[in-house]
């Protein structure tokens, strides 16, 4: 049955949100909550026109590298977690990763993204030595990394080393919802301080939550929103909660791809230029999900440069596509993909401008 007044009220919240980049938290919960027919579509397409307008049909391509997953955490909801021993090791050398990046400059990847567990092997030199590598051979590249939490003159030192960017997602916002999904040795403060210390630096930032992790409800993710609005990000990383079978939650429901793609849409309306990936994650609970971000006002993808032989070791959550691919073929899947949904991939830098149109 068709709820006419509620109908009403929230494609005009939708209509509030694109103009005003804004909305108050009820006002987001109910955006979240809508099971109108059609609010999706209505919202998406406004997400649409907003992220053509910061960057036409452009999708930005990164060669994602995953060179390591032995990590000293024990994050309740990670495969690659510590305690996990049923997770067969691996850590790559510097002239694995360093030929990771030729394949993918090959390819005509012009960012580099190295992700990995926490893992101590790696030392504040041994990143430092890998990042002026791949700088020094490809200057006209940019390095992002993926690698958790350190200290400030640690970022700092990989930031003088040629470092552009960093990915550490807040995974919530709400302290004590943190504190359900990591043990107390890690600390919701802690993570946080990092993501200021790496904005302060200068780096370009993205953080970044799942969607539908255990225990989350409509106001932690309304916590994320005002949470993103107020840091903003340079990128904004969100995927689904997956369940890992090696985990505590592995009973626990996967997020789902309607809220991840409501979520996207959400979120570009808020930041209107920011960098928007359709993760791994969202194409792996539908065949169909990075297709579906991308129509949704995502705007980044990330195919997998990691050396076949590991691709399968890399694994935070069950069932993770493209873990048999070689890179070439990854990245003719991806444009395929892209493209069957009138977009164009793009493997320059994408560096993310701010605009000043309004
Ligand atoms: N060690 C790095 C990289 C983490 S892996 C760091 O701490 O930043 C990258 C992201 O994968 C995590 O930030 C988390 O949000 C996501 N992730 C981990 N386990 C997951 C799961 N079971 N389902 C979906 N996403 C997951």
């Amino acid at each position: 049955m068709e709820k006419p007044f509620e109908r009403i009220y929230q494609f005009d919240l939708a209509d509030k949100l694109e103009s005003e980049k804004n909305l108050t938290d009820e006002e987001f919960a109910a955006v979240l909550l809508c099971d109108a027919p059609g609010f999706d579509e209505y919202l998406a397409e406004k997400a649409r026109a907003v992220r053509e307008k910061y960057y036409g049909k452009a999708v930005y391509m990164r060669g994602l590298i995953e060179f390591t997953n032995i990590c000293k955490n024990n994050c309740y909801y990670c495969g690659i977690r510590r305690d996990n021993a049923n997770t067969e090791r691996y850590r790559l050398s510097e002239e694995q990763i360093l030929s990771c990046c030729d394949i993918g400059y090959e390819l005509g990847f012009r960012t580099f993204v190295l992700q990995g567990g926490e893992d101590p092997y790696y030392t504040d030199e041994l990143i430092v030595s890998i990042v002026s590598a791949i700088k020094g051979r490809y200057p006209d590249c940019a390095v992002t990394l993926s690698i958790g939490e350190r200290e400030k003159e640690s970022y700092q030192k990989f930031f003088d080393a040629g470092a552009d960017r960093y990915l550490l997602r807040h995974e919530t916002a709400d302290k004590s919802h943190y504190e359900m999904l990591h043990p107390a040795e890690l600390s919701f403060d802690h993570r946080m301080q990092c993501l200021k210390d790496l904005k302060d630096i200068g780096y370009q930032v993205g953080c970044g939550m799942m969607v539908g992790s255990p225990y989350q409800t409509t106001e932690h993710l309304v916590k994320d929103l005002r949470f993103l609005q107020e840091f903003k990000p340079e990128m904004v990383g969100i995927g689904p909660f997956i369940p890992h079978h090696d985990t505590q939650y592995a009973d626990y429901a996967a997020g789902t791809v309607e809220m991840t793609v409501r979520l996207l849409s959400i979120i570009r309306l808020l930041l209107p230029d920011v960098l928007l990936p359709a993760t791994t994650a969202l194409g792996t609970i539908d065949p169909r999900g990075r297709e579906k971000g991308i129509l949704a006002g995502a705007n980044v993808v990330m195919p997998n440069l990691s050396p076949s032989d590991v691709r399968g070791k890399y694994l935070l959550y069950d069932n993770k596509i493209c873990t048999g691919d070689e890179a070439a073929e990854c990245i003719r899947c991806m444009a395929m993909r892209i493209s069957s949904v009138g977009y164009e991939t793009v493997v320059d830098r994408g560096d993310h401008v701010s605009f000043s149109m309004e």
